[in-house]
């Protein structure tokens, strides 16, 4: 399977194999970053992305195909992401795919972007199905139920922020720059966690839901109220905000751990992390603690999966047309389409 990724600012193509087994394989993840494009405006310019994609795609689809050590024409089938995205990037990656479909007389796959996060622990460790799935990237934060390929089922979601987006926004006012989750990171091991107490917004209530805006305006006050900021000051407000995200992601994921026990009572609990915010290990070392305190497994993809690339997108491809799911060529990009909306399900071309 080729699969093509445009949905945001990285331009990625790979090849994956799945076997008869239901086994996976990256033979090649090409994925080229947009940073130097949008670096001077502190965030994705879509329509400066769009243009990017479409000078770069073709170059990086070919060298994924000659880094597999194949012909374009040897591939089964085509996936791109068809949504959610910025959607000047998806329709360059969309309209790349139909037309190499159309050329090569293979079948097209129209993927979600966000199923691509959903399935990507199945390619890297052959996860199981009905899993729970915390998805938190640029974009997303959510508790998803996972049933099996098209089976989505929303268990909470962001109120307002996305938690990379927050990573974000905190990295900018620090002025740590952009992607900020990294410099966060980074910044937060020299710096004091317990120097400035953030506010852990909703979680008193019962509700798996998340909330990070108050969060982000107490780091804004924070900052301003002592700026200048030295470097010291940098790193202890960096803390103290990973600190805060990290006791909210653990507390909710325990709640949602007690719930996925509930409903699949004498399974086996396994958990999959997905999204760019996985590859945090802060959030990590808290969600290993977490599930093995409940008795789960968990499975974080290694973090060049968890941020944007083409074999997620590829692998979702390669799921569904094993179960004989293909789109049609007048498939239309979608720049809003939630996991748990009704046409996820298999339509076998229709
Ligand atoms: P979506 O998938 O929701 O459309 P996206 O594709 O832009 O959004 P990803 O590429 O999955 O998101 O992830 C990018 C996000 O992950 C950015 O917000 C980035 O700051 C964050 N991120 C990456 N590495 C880390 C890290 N080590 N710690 C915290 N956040 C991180
Ligand atoms: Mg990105
Ligand atoms: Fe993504």
């Amino acid at each position: 399977m080729l699969g093509i990724e445009t949905s945001c600012d990285e331009t990625a193509a790979a090849i994956v194999v799945r076997d008869a087994q239901g086994a996976g394989r990256i033979v090649s993840n090409v994925v080229r970053s947009q940073l130097d494009e949008h670096a001077a405006f502190g965030g994705v310019v879509p329509e400066l992305a769009a243009r990017a994609h479409v000078a770069w795609l073709d170059h990086i689809i070919a060298q994924a195909v000659s880094e597999a050590g194949i012909e374009l024409r040897d591939v089964d089938a085509i996936a791109a992401t068809a949504g959610p995205g910025l959607i000047g990037g998806v329709l360059v990656g969309l309209t790349t795919a139909k037309a190499l479909a159309a050329a090569l007389g293979k079948p097209l796959v129209a993927v979600n972007h966000l199923e691509g996060h959903a399935l990507t622990a199945r390619l890297t460790n052959a996860v199981p199905f009905p899993y729970l799935m915390l998805l938190v990237s640029g974009g997303h934060s959510q508790f998803v139920l996972v049933r099996g390929v098209g089976q989505y089922e929303r268990w909470g979601t962001t109120i307002d922020d996305a938690l990379g987006e927050a990573f974000d926004k905190v990295a900018k006012l620090l002025d740590l720059g952009h992607p900020g989750g990294p410099q966060v990171e980074i910044a937060a091991r020299s710096g004091d966690p317990s120097r400035f107490k953030f506010p852990r917004p909703l979680l008193r209530e019962e509700r798996l839901d998340f909330s990070f805006s108050g969060l982000k305006t107490a780091v804004r006050l924070a900052a301003e109220s002592i700026a200048p900021l030295t470097d010291q000051d940098v790193y202890d407000i960096a803390a103290g905000f990973q600190l805060a995200v990290t006791d909210i992601v653990a507390t909710r994921t325990r709640q949602a751990l007690v719930r996925f026990k509930a409903e699949f009572a004498g399974e086996p609990i396994r958990m999959v992390v997905a999204g760019g915010v996985a590859a945090n290990r802060a959030i990590g070392a808290a969600l290993r603690a977490v599930t093995e305190e409940a008795g789960a497994e968990l499975v974080i993809p290694p973090p060049a999966l968890c941020t944007d690339n083409g074999a997620m997108v590829a692998w979702a491809g390669a799921e569904r047309l094993a179960l004989g799911d293909t789109d049609r060529l007048d498939f239309v990009a979608r720049p809003r389409w939630p996991l748990d909306s009704e046409d996820m399900g298999l339509h076998h071309g229709a």
